[in-house]
């Protein structure tokens, strides 16, 4: 399936998850068996492309599409987890959302020092996500030079803030 098939599989959510903003959903696109088949061999590709050695994904969507492509690609899986959920010591990093703040934590001890570690997420809007992601794997001794999206909004940015870190964006499809 082409970009643009596999984007039309993808529901628009008008007012979720506050009035005036329009959600992209995915469940329906994982839903469809040949939509995400072909989404995860883009996706294996662009992270093949850039020399991907371990892929690291962001609680919680991006759990569905990294650790597919991962196992598609024979490498391991590293969860960018919220608060509280991993049962070792972790590095965290507080970040800002559009309203309040988050938190992200990572085990250190499952990266290697310079492995090249490829972000995945469902989404980028604003970077903020993904950039907390890549600081966290920085500063755990990885390499993080690429992100790949099923999804960007190239309005909010996100793909500047990611190159001003350093970050090149990769998205299958967006939505203006
Ligand atoms: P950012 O940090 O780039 O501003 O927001 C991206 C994060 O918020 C991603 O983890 C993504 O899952 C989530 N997100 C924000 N808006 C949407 C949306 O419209 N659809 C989906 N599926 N996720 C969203």
């Amino acid at each position: 399936m082409t970009p643009a098939e596999i984007k039309a599989l993808v529901r628009t959510v008008p007012d979720f998850p506050a009035p005036g903003i329009l959600f992209r959903d995915i469940t329906t696109l994982i839903a469809h068996g040949p939509g995400l088949s072909a989404t995860l061999d883009h996706l294996a590709d662009a992270a093949r492309d850039r020399g991907a050695e371990a892929i690291a994904g962001l609680e919680a969507r991006g759990f569905i599409f990294g650790a597919m492509v991962a196992a598609r690609l024979g490498l391991g899986f590293v969860p960018l987890r919220k608060p509280g959920k991993l049962p070792v010591d972790v590095i965290g990093v507080d970040y800002a959302l559009e309203y309040g703040t988050a938190r992200l934590e990572l085990d250190p001890t499952l990266i290697d020092q310079g492995e090249r570690v490829v972000v995945v997420d469902d989404l980028i809007a604003t970077g903020g996500t993904a950039l907390a992601g890549a600081d966290l794997l920085r500063r755990a001794g990885a390499t993080v030079d690429h992100a790949l999206f099923v999804i960007d909004l190239p309005e909010l940015g996100g793909g500047e803030a990611l190159r001003a870190a350093g970050v090149e964006l990769w998205a299958l499809m967006a939505f203006e």
